[in-house]
């Protein structure tokens, strides 16, 4: 029997447009710095385990300097309810080069992953737009995906996956099919889907007075086995002439000194979960920002180490594969 089994790594390549809502450049300055050498880092790390990643990359990234940037913004932009979500009043305040402003812009580093050649770049749509905001519209999701599409191909990219921000998507909610089907009509063929768990799938919007019971809960899952190890039947999810939903397994958290003592369990259960996974041709889905290893980053990068040399283990014994999300979509549809 052919083996099955795949890992996939999406990365949510934003820099501040991630956070800007909730953090100033300052003060998440020493992260965001360290954004670039932790990606050619893990390129370097990826290439000698040949893991292959996927860099959803948000599309404000790919402009070299605010001229560019400009020339793409879509005409449509979000209304968002709450105003502060929206990233455009910030244009006004941003340097006008990514030489003056590596919080903003990154250009050089597209071109870098574009250059290495081994691995996606993906989106996390144009300005890190949020499809459960109250306010915006699918119109102007579509013509926020069209910037994003835009700007790729200026630099010879083609966009085929997705990875929502805030894992804003919800697709047993019939409403946001439309927001999917968006994706679908301009080329995007995978997106990464939430997790099965009902902790995953409730949010801030909605159920703003319980969120930190639900927080605590997706932390505590990460060392602990609370959720089910989370691996997939890819086969289960693919439709022809649909987009294809390839579910997140786990998020890579970030090295934690105050869980230091519990540390190991985090990768004993993501180890779990591949091995699971391969044994049984599924699919092992693991996530995180660049930017979660800008501090601790020698023991992030320890961790991820651990985890690339158990690819490599299962590689050899069960076939275990690794791929990019567009990658492991093109499979699914050349085997229908
Ligand atoms: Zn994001």
């Amino acid at each position: 029997m052919i083996n099955d089994g795949h890992l996939v790594i999406s990365l949510d390549f934003e820099l501040h447009w991630g956070v800007f809502d909730v953090r100033t450049v300052k003060s998440y300055e020493v992260n965001l710095l360290q954004v670039r050498p932790v990606i050619t880092r893990l390129l370097e790390l990826a290439d000698a385990y040949d893991i292959k990643l996927t860099f959803s990359t948000v599309g404000f990234l790919f402009a070299e300097n605010k001229e560019e940037l400009k020339k793409y913004l879509p005409k449509n932009k979000p209304t968002y309810k709450n105003q502060k979500l929206s990233p455009y009043p910030l244009l006004d305040s941003i340097a006008d080069t990514e030489s003056e402003d590596p919080f903003h812009y990154a250009k050089s580093v597209v071109d870098q992953i574009k250059n290495n050649g081994k691995h996606e770049i993906g989106t996390h749509t144009f300005s890190h737009y949020y499809c459960h905001e109250l306010g915006q519209t699918v119109e102007q999701f579509e013509d926020d995906l069209k910037s994003a599409i835009a700007i790729a191909k200026s630099m010879d990219i083609s966009l085929e996956s997705i990875v929502f921000p805030r894992n804003m998507i919800n697709t047993d909610d019939l409403c946001d099919e439309p927001y999917l089907n968006v994706c679908y009509n301009n080329g995007i063929k995978s997106f990464r889907g939430k997790k099965k768990a009902y902790m995953y799938n409730v949010h801030a919007t909605k159920f703003y007075h319980n969120w930190y019971i639900f927080k605590l809960l997706r932390i505590t899952d990460a060392y602990f086995n609370v959720s089910g190890l989370n691996t997939y039947k890819v086969e289960k999810f693919y439709q022809k002439n649909k987009i294809l939903n390839l579910p997140a397994s786990i998020l890579l958290r970030k090295h934690s000194s105050l869980l230091s003592f519990i540390e190991p369990l985090k990768t004993k259960r993501i180890k779990r979960g591949m091995k699971y996974a391969a044994r049984h041709n599924e699919m092992f889905h693991i996530w995180f920002h660049p930017h979660n290893f800008g501090t601790h980053t020698d023991k992030n990068f320890k961790n991820l180490e651990m985890i690339f040399k158990h690819y490599k283990e299962l590689n050899k014994k069960y076939g275990f594969k690794s791929e990019t999300m567009t990658g492991l979509t093109n499979k699914m549809i050349s085997k229908h």
